[in-house]
């Protein structure tokens, strides 16, 4: 009933769409891409994005609808470094579009922009749902953000020559207003340089390494393993015996084991976007770091 629901409007938004075919038609995974393919492309691309930035990236259905959307994209944007690995392949497949298949120009892996963090030798189903060629979080460190817009910019041209002069112009002002803005995000991060924190899953390694917060524990036991009670009661033991004043969850996580963690201990529970889409008001990348630093600051101060 809700698939076929979801078919029947993405039906009607294909057939609205379909006149403008001089568009570029971008299709993303998460909704970070998506943002700043918009800034870059402006009114020569139409960007969709499967995953919302309040479901977990992680996980989401192979819906036919999805591959529909890919059957008429131009371009796919991934994230890799297997974020997407339990539904990609078979939507990307089952799109029947030569043109945006693995390898073909119209298939970007944004990954291969930035420099990996925590990539481990073997990878072991035992240690979790972890990553072996690295944490995919990385659009959590806005010099990330640079590098993805740079590679965005550089596959637009190259798909729609027409609209180098546009793209090159628009990465530029993005760029520009990212600089202005790291700044005043890193003024507003200092005063939680070197401090400890508790985040939920491991998905702020790129924005702790960039502002210099020390990760001292996960409320997940394992990547992707929920919270389970003996973990909690040492979460809020080590939470208590070091003081530690930030427990950081994601928007989209169930926050009942991180209330009784941040209750049990004096920690406050900072709830927040940690993508674009992730919380109302945060519909840019540039949003989603003015959201997270308010948040924190505000939590410090508390
Ligand atoms: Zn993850």
């Amino acid at each position: 009933m809700r698939s076929s629901f979801f078919v029947s409007i993405v039906l009607a938004v294909v057939s609205v769409v379909a006149p403008a075919a001089a568009k570029l038609s971008v299709v993303t995974t998460t909704q970070d891409p998506a943002a700043i393919t918009r800034s870059i492309g402006g009114d020569r691309v139409t960007v969709t994005a499967l995953a919302k930035g309040y479901q977990d990236p992680h996980f989401l259905d192979a819906k036919p609808s999805y591959m529909l959307l890919l059957h008429n994209a131009d371009l796919v944007e991934v994230i890799g470094l297997d974020l997407e690995i339990g539904y990609i392949g078979p939507i990307v497949a089952g799109a029947r579009n030569d043109k945006i298949q693995p390898g073909q120009p119209g298939f970007l892996d944004l990954s291969q922009f930035i420099q990996p963090l925590e990539v481990v030798a073997v990878a072991d189903r035992s240690q979790g749902d972890i990553h072996p060629n690295g944490n995919p979080h990385y659009w959590l460190d806005p010099e990330n953000g640079r590098a993805m817009a740079r590679g965005i910019a550089a596959r637009l041209a190259a798909l729609d020559p027409g609209g180098q002069a546009l793209y090159a112009a628009n990465l530029a002002a993005f760029e520009q207003t990212l600089t202005a803005k790291e700044a005043e995000w890193q003024a507003r991060m200092a005063p939680l340089a070197g401090k400890p924190i508790i985040t939920f899953h491991r998905s702020w390694t790129y924005f702790t390494a960039r502002y210099h917060l020390e990760v001292a524990g996960f409320v997940e036991p394992k990547p992707g393993i929920p919270p389970a009670p003996m973990h909690t009661l040492g979460l809020i033991k080590l939470v208590r015996a070091r003081g530690i004043k930030i427990l950081l969850v994601e928007s989209f996580y169930d926050r009942s084991a991180p209330a009784i963690i941040a209750e049990k201990s004096g920690a406050r529970l900072v709830a927040v976007a940690s993508s674009v889409g992730g919380d109302a008001g945060v519909d840019t990348y540039f949003d989603l770091f003015d959201r997270i630093t308010a948040e924190l600051e505000r939590a410090l101060r508390s």
